[in-house]
């Protein structure tokens, strides 16, 4: 078996596809935040599960990095979808990569606990605020922060004045949960660092091409050839644009279709699909096409 596909019904100049990227939040499920529970969209655990049968790679990117992710693979399987600890990358996963390239030894982080996990792992030391020497760091990294208070702004640009870069999960305002849009944490504690400071930023999440970059090592495939699912234009679908690999919009999360058509250019995807049992039928065709 090959695994160069090419996805039935699209136009002829659809590049092939050879490993996925689903998003999660709007395209695999809908959570409850009232309940702290996921609801499953239609067609995902199906989709998974016909790529794993076909041994089609896949990961799952989330913009969330409030779970470290072997933990947050957990809670998708406690819901029936079939991803393996692996398969689960979080912008923390991008920014533990990126800081090991760059020499980052000590980074202040801005988030729940989880959001420093994989720094963690990689071997960088993590401080908080409030932590004795909190902002003699390399770099600042900000996640999923909801009770980031005003000494956790005031310590960051403190840290960034002495010369730590500025590192950021997420830079979308809005996600899709069952109540509607919800605000993105890191994207407000962020304006108020840069209206101070006037940092850039090294975005880690969708849709920086760190991230993308990141996606297609783990599948093992170049940026091109990696198919890209997801429910927001602004940010899987110029993620995927940019980086020269194929765009598929969902119905299922922030835009409908109506607002899928209106999209142009770098946010227009290749194919949009009412929901994820669309996908399988492509997915269908993979066999027949490694036959030949
Ligand atoms: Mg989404």
């Amino acid at each position: 078996m090959t695994s160069s596909v090419t996805v039935e019904d699209l136009p002829e100049t659809l590049p092939s596809i050879r490993g996925f990227m689903f998003d999660v939040d709007g395209t695999l499920l809908l959570s409850d935040r009232s309940l702290d529970r996921y609801e499953v969209l239609p067609g995902a655990v199906e989709t998974l599960a016909a790529l794993r049968d076909r041994a089609i790679p896949f990961v799952l990117l989330t913009n969330g990095s409030a779970y470290p992710p072997s933990e947050q693979a957990a809670r998708l399987r406690k819901v029936g979808l079939p991803v393996l600890d692996e398969q689960m990358i979080t912008p923390s996963s991008v920014t533990a990569d990126h800081m090991g390239r760059r020499g980052v030894k000590r980074a202040l982080i801005l988030g729940t606990r989880g959001v420093g996990h994989a720094l963690v792992e990689a071997g960088i030391e993590t401080r908080h605020t409030g932590d004795p020497h909190a902002q003699e760091v390399d770099a600042v990294y900000v996640g999923w922060h909801p009770d980031c208070g005003m000494k956790d702004i005031e310590t960051a640009c403190q840290a960034i004045w002495d010369g730590a870069k500025l590192y950021v999960a997420s830079d979308v305002p809005f996600f899709a949960t069952k109540q509607g849009r919800t605000i993105g944490y890191s994207f407000a504690i962020v304006g108020a660092i840069r209206r101070l400071t006037k940092a850039s930023i090294i975005l880690t999440g969708k849709p920086s091409l760190h991230a993308l970059r990141f996606v297609a090592r783990k599948l093992g495939v170049s940026m091109r050839d990696v198919g890209v699912v997801g429910d927001d234009p602004a940010v899987e679908i110029i993620m995927a644009r940019r980086g020269g690999a194929t765009a598929l919009g969902v119905t299922t999360g922030m835009t409908t279709i109506e607002e899928w058509e209106r999209q142009r250019a770098l946010r227009r995807p290749h194919r949009v699909l009412a929901d994820l049992r669309e996908l399988p039928r492509c997915v269908g065709t993979l066999e027949r096409e490694s036959v030949n």
